[in-house]
């Protein structure tokens, strides 16, 4: 349920219905085999932050799954407009999902005229004024045991989901997950340092983190303000002795991180840095928004 409208519309293969009339089939590959994409796109001032981004990262990750395109990227635009407008969204997000369809429950793919599934719905909330980025991130690290093709924004989010929790029972906010000694990326969102040389280092993009639309964005915006950026692997030990940490993603914009495992990163606070890069990042986003 969404706390801030009572009833919201929701898209479901293109029909436009109250949430609380919206179905899919039991047999949906998503519900079944998380057989499905999906993406998130911020919503700024009523307004799509960097959707062609999210289009861009939509069609590598169907097409790496053997999927198409179900709807064309100008009838994708229409529908998150038209559902933005229908729920009066101002700040918050748009969740869209893909699935290879319906089929009787087979590990087989279905034959390849299923009609692939698609939903949309729109979550208000505020994004800019976040408590948590005020106050800047406490977070654990959890070994990383997704699968290996985290490039691909699949729906299996059990882990990430599982991790978070364990985050939250441990008194923080959020994991970085830890593959051979190298931090890959948080739980939901990319992972950065800031050594004590001022260098913003980030893992390079692979198979094993998801290549973050805020992350691209965040190293245009950074090389233009004269940061140096290293892409490569970091270990926990450096981010304990990091001058800075931070995350980014489409709806946590870059959020400081100021502890990692109740050792405190730099003083403890939000770092000069990462307090930049998010007033940067929320100025062009909000001005470019479409
Ligand atoms: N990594 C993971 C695992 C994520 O789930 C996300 C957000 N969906 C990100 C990184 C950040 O990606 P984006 O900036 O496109 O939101």
């Amino acid at each position: 349920m969404n706390m801030t409208s009572p009833i919201r519309t929701v898209y479901v293969n293109g029909q436009y219905c109250p949430e609380s009339e919206a179905t899919v089939s039991i047999f949906d590959r998503g519900y079944l085999f998380a057989d499905a994409i999906y993406e998130v796109t911020c919503v700024l001032g009523g307004k799509l932050v960097d959707f062609d981004g999210h289009m861009a990262r939509l069609q590598r990750s169907l097409g790496e799954l053997d999927m198409g395109m179900p709807l064309t990227v100008e009838e994708l635009l229409a529908i998150h407009r038209k559902l933005v407008a229908a729920n009066n969204v101002v700040e918050g997000l748009i969740y869209m999902q893909i699935s290879r369809g319906v089929a009787d429950r087979d590990f087989n793919f279905p034959p390849e005229d299923t009609r692939p599934v698609v939903v949309m719905f729109t979550q208000s909330r505020p994004v800019i004024e976040s408590p948590l980025a005020k106050r800047g991130l406490k977070v654990i690290s959890l070994p990383d045991i997704r699968w290996g093709r985290r490039d691909i924004k699949t729906v299996q989010l059990l882990y990430p989901s599982i991790a978070k929790n364990a985050a939250y029972k441990a008194g923080a906010d959020d994991a970085w997950l830890v593959q051979d000694g190298y931090v890959t990326e948080a739980s939901s969102a990319n992972a950065y340092i800031v050594t004590s040389d001022g260098k913003i280092v980030t893992r390079k993009l692979s198979f094993d983190i998801l290549h973050g639309i805020t992350r691209a964005a965040v190293f245009t915006l950074a090389a233009e303000s004269g940061y140096i950026l290293e892409e490569r692997s970091f270990t926990l030990q450096e981010a304990f002795d990091a001058r800075e940490a931070f995350i980014t993603s489409a709806t946590s914009f870059v959020t400081s991180v100021v502890e990692i495992d109740g050792v405190a990163i730099g003083d403890g606070t939000i770092g000069p840095v990462s307090k930049r890069l998010r007033e940067i990042y929320i100025e062009r986003a909000t001005a470019a928004a479409s």
